[in-house]
């Protein structure tokens, strides 16, 4: 893998601070590779890790009228459920938070996701060495999981709370999927390589992730039948924000995806989907996805 960086100005758009954009050059095949946007003094996202509304709650006090004949029936509880914890590793995995942390990424629930989650169990053998340095490594394929801090920046913006059902497109080694379910148990990836999808389900189920459901196909399409959602993530770059994405976003929510071709700069955008349903995104940074694909390139 290459790792001879450049550095080049990131072009702002209005509503960002001052980033850099670390692209890893000369490598053949696209990474995905940012470098910091400190655009959160406060940190603000406002999830608490491994605490999620994934513990039954009793839910609110019924009024008089619902408990009346007719009422609905109370949704059936859920079992409780939090993330696996490891151990293995544990200087690497601090050392990885430092070098988020140094970027400005101040989110204490986010670095504590990222601290736990084992990324060294998502990657191929010949990569384990270099997991928990702050690259994108080769998982197979033609793609990568992504940067830890690009991890980190992505969990971040989605703003999740206790309960939110979020989508992944682009499962790829399902970190990120296993960083995600720190913040809600309704994680939903979709992955378009038939064996990478197979490998992720299998890691997630094996390492106790399991309330991660994994589908093969074209994230283009989401996955309507689990929609909508509050949060949706996309880690591959499109042209353009897929309209049926756009569409499967609840009102309130919130979507990072990567926009932009894989030979040029693309830009992270941040799309929010106001409560009438009205659609704004604003730029982060800029960055290097690999592209989002339309067929399995593994299929005949
Ligand atoms: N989030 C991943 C890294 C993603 S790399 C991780 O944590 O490891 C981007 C992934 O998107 C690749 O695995 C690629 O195969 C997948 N992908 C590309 N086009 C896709 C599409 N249309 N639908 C779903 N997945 C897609």
């Amino acid at each position: 893998m290459c790792r001879l960086r450049c550095l080049l100005p990131a072009l702002l758009t209005a509503g960002t601070v001052a980033a850099v954009l670390m692209v890893a050059g000369g490598c053949g095949a696209a990474e995905n590779a940012a470098a910091p946007a400190s655009d959160d003094p406060a940190g603000a996202a406002a999830a608490q890790p491994g605490k999620t509304a994934d513990e039954p709650s009793e839910g609110p006090a019924k009024t008089p009228a619902e408990g009346e004949a007719g009422a609905k029936k109370p949704p059936e509880a859920e079992k409780p459920w939090s993330p696996p914890t490891f151990t293995a590793r544990p200087a690497e995995r601090d050392r990885m938070v430092r070098e988020i942390e140094r970027y400005g990424l101040a989110d204490k629930a986010v670095l504590e996701a990222m601290r736990s989650v084992p990324r060294h169990e998502f990657v191929p053998a010949a990569q384990s060495r270099d997991a928990y340095d702050d690259e994108p490594l080769p998982i197979g394929y033609g793609q990568t999981i992504s940067q830890p801090y690009m991890v980190a920046e992505m969990t971040r913006q989605l703003d999740l709370e206790a309960g939110d059902k979020v989508l992944e497109v682009g499962t790829g080694s399902g970190y990120q999927a296993a960083v995600l379910t720190h913040f809600t148990r309704h994680v939903y990836t979709m992955e378009i390589v038939g064996p990478l999808a197979e490998a992720a389900r299998k890691r997630l189920d094996r390492l106790g992730y399991d309330v991660v459901a994994v589908r093969h196909g074209d994230g283009y399409h989401g996955w309507p039948a689990k929609g909508a959602f509050d949060a949706i993530i996309v880690t591959c770059a499109t042209g353009q924000i897929p309209p049926p994405l756009l569409k499967q976003l609840k009102p309130g929510g919130r979507m990072v995806i990567p926009v932009g071709g894989p030979f040029s700069i693309q830009r992270l955008m941040l799309v929010r989907k106001d409560e009438a349903g009205d659609v704004t995104s604003r730029s982060l940074m800029a960055v290097r996805f690999v592209p989002l694909l339309r067929r399995d390139p593994t299929r005949d």
